[in-house]
C-alpha cells in the first residue's frame, strides 16, 4: 500500500528547507508525569502505512512509550495505579487532524458573526474547540478567525489546560481587499502591499500562527465570482514576504485559476480549495510540491449542492451559481494532485449551516468516495499528513513510541468503513497529550467480582468479561456456596 499520500512525511524535505517557518511547538499542561495508561488487545492502526496489527500500547505521562509488545504487561495490569483499558480488538489510532479550521464560525449565519459580542463569541469558540476533541480531532490548523484574537485566546486556554480542545495553530481575521471580501463583518481590509504588510504585522503582534489571505470570490456570493482573483502579484508576493519574515505560514482562499497560480508563484504555503487550477500551474506546483499543502475543503461545495435544501437553498440554485462546476473541477484537480504526490489534506470549512460543527470526519469519506483515496490513505493524510502541516511529523499523528499520546479507540475498523469515524458513539476513548478526555467507566479493567475478594465488591460490575465469568460460576456452582468462600 502506498504511503505517499498527502503528508508523505518520508518524502518531505520541507521541515529542513523551511525550518524558519516551523510553527511554535506549543506544549499542553495538565498531564501528570506519573500517569500510566495501558491499552490491551487493540488493533493498532499506526499511520505509518503498515497494515493494522493486534497488540498492546503503553502511555506514560504525555507520550506513547511502548507499542505492540509491552514488556512488563502482567506487572502493569496488576498495578492499581495503571489505568488499564481492554481493547477487545477495537482500533487504536492517532487523533484526527483538520487542515482548515474555523472554530469561531457559528454553524449558521456567517454575516451575524460580525455583530456577535466578543463575550458570547468567545464562549461559542470554546464550545467548537471541545466539539473538535469530542469528534476525535487532536490537531486543527486555523483557517481564519471571525474576530482577531478568538483563535489565539482559545489556543492558549487549551494549552494551559483550562478548556478542552485540540492542539491548534491560530489564525487572525482573513485579509481581503475592499472590493473583494467574502463576509464584511469578519474581514481585515487592506489594499496594496503596504497596508497588507501592516495588517500582517498587527496579526503577528496578537500572537497568530498563520496568516489568511482571501484572494478569490465564492459562488454563493453571486457578485464575487469564484473564478475572479482580487489580489495582484505584487500584493501576494508582499504578503508572503512579510509573513515569512516573521516565521508565519500563509494560507489562502483561492478558487480562481489566477489566485492558485499566484499562490504557487509567490509561495503561499497552504492553498485552500484550488478549484480552478490550470494545467500549467499544476505542473509548476508539482515541481515545488514539498513547499505546499493543498486543502480542498470539499465539505462546503458538496454540502451546498446536496445538503442545503432543508435550509432553503435549493440544489438547482446551488448548481446555477456554480457549485456543481466547482466541485467537479476540484475533484478532477485533487485526483491529479494525489497522483502526482502533491500533499492534499482533509478538513475544512465546517461551521456553516450545512457543514455543522461535529461532522468534521465526513471529510475522510469525501476523500475516499470523491477523490479515490484508499481509506488507509485518507486516514494517513488526516493524521500523519496534518502532523506534517504542523511540521511535527516526528512526534504527532502516529501510534509510535516517543510520539505524543493523542489517540482514539474506535469501535470498529475504519479501513472497512471510513464513515464510522463520524459516529461519536463509536469513538469510545479519546486521549490528548496522555490525558483522558473521554472514557466510560466500563472501559477500565474490571475489579474482582463478588465472592472473589472477600465480598468487597457487592455488585457485579457491568463489564462484558466479568459477566461471562459470573455466568459460568452461576451455572456451575450450587446456590449458597458463596458463603463458604468467606
Ligand atoms: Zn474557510
Amino acid at each position: 500500500m502506498s504511503t505517499n499520500v498527502g503528508g508523505s512525511p518520508q518524502a518531505n524535505g520541507h521541515t529542513e528547507t523551511k525550518s524558519w517557518l516551523q510553527p511554535k511547538n506549543y506544549t499542553m499542561a495538565g498531564t501528570h508525569p506519573e500517569s500510566k495508561i495501558l491499552f490491551l488487545d487493540v488493533n493498532i492502526l499506526d499511520s505509518t502505512g503498515s497494515e493494522p496489527y493486534m497488540g498492546d500500547v503503553l502511555i506514560e505521562g504525555e507520550r506513547i512509550t511502548q507499542v505492540g509488545t509491552v514488556p512488563s504487561r502482567a506487572t502493569l495490569v496488576n498495578n492499581p495505579r495503571v489505568r488499564v483499558i481492554n481493547g477487545r480488538g477495537r482500533t487504536l489510532m492517532s487523533g484526527l487532524g483538520d487542515a482548515h479550521t474555523h472554530m469561531s464560525w457559528n454553524g449558521g449565519d456567517l454575516e451575524a458573526l460580525g455583530d456577535l459580542p466578543v463575550e458570547e463569541h468567545t464562549l461559542l469558540t470554546a464550545r467548537s474547540a471541545q466539539c473538535y476533541l469530542d469528534s476525535g480531532y487532536t490537531m486543527c490548523f486555523g483557517g481564519a478567525s471571525a474576530k482577531e484574537r478568538l483563535d489565539v485566546v482559545i489556543r492558549d486556554a487549551i494549552n494551559a489546560g483550562d478548556i478542552p480542545g485540540p492542539r491548534s495553530l491560530a489564525n487572525g481575521k482573513e485579509m481581503a481587499r475592499r472590493d473583494g471580501e467574502l463576509c464584511a463583518g469578519i474581514t481585515a481590509y487592506a489594499d496594496g502591499p503596504d497596508e497588507m504588510r501592516e495588517v500582517i504585522r498587527h496579526h503577528v503582534a496578537l500572537g497568530v500562527d498563520n496568516i489568511k489571505l482571501s484572494m478569490s470570490g465564492e459562488e454563493i456570493l453571486e457578485n464575487r465570482s469564484a473564478e475572479e482573483c482580487f489580489f495582484t502579484d505584487e500584493e501576494t508576493a508582499a504578503c508572503v514576504d512579510e509573513a515569512h519574515k516573521h516565521g508565519k505560514l500563509v494560507c489562502a482562499h483561492a478558487r480562481a485559476r489566477d489566485s492558485v497560480t499566484m499562490c504557487v508563484k509567490h509561495g503561499v504555503d497552504v492553498i485552500f480549495h484550488a478549484s480552478f487550477i490550470d494545467d500549467a500551474t499544476m505542473d509548476m506546483l508539482e515541481k515545488v510540491k514539498d513547499k505546499h499543502w493543498v486543502a480542498p475543503a470539499l465539505a462546503f461545495p458538496y454540502g451546498t449542492l446536496y445538503d442545503a435544501a432543508p435550509f432553503g437553498y435549493a440544489q438547482s440554485k446551488a448548481e446555477k451559481v456554480g457549485y456543481k462546476r466547482d466541485l467537479e473541477s476540484s475533484i478532477k484537480a485533487m485526483r491529479e494532485m494525489h497522483k502526482r504526490g502533491i500533499r492534499v489534506l482533509p478538513g475544512g470549512d465546517y461551521g456553516f449551516a450545512w457543514t455543522p460543527h461535529g461532522t468534521y470526519a465526513r471529510d475522510l469519506e469525501h476523500f475516499v468516495n470523491l477523490l479515490g483515496f484508499t481509506p488507509m490513505e485518507a486516514i494517513i493524510s488526516s493524521t500523519a499528513g496534518v502532523a506534517d502541516l504542523f511540521m511535527r511529523s516526528h512526534e504527532l499523528g502516529k501510534i509510535q513510541p516517543g510520539y505524543y499520546a493523542d489517540c482514539i479507540l474506535v469501535d470498529g475498523n475504519p479501513l472497512e468503513d471510513i464513515s464510522i469515524l463520524q459516529d461519536h458513539d463509536k469513538l469510545n476513548v479519546i486521549i490528548i497529550n496522555g490525558r483522558v478526555h473521554k472514557v466510560s467507566p466500563q472501559e477500565y479493567h474490571p475489579p474482582p467480582v463478588a465472592g472473589q475478594d472477600g465480598n468487597r465488591h457487592v455488585i457485579v460490575p457491568n463489564f462484558p468479561e466479568v459477566k461471562k465469568q459470573w455466568q459460568k460460576v452461576d451455572i456451575a456452582t450450587p446456590f449458597g456456596q458463596y458463603d463458604t468462600e468467606k
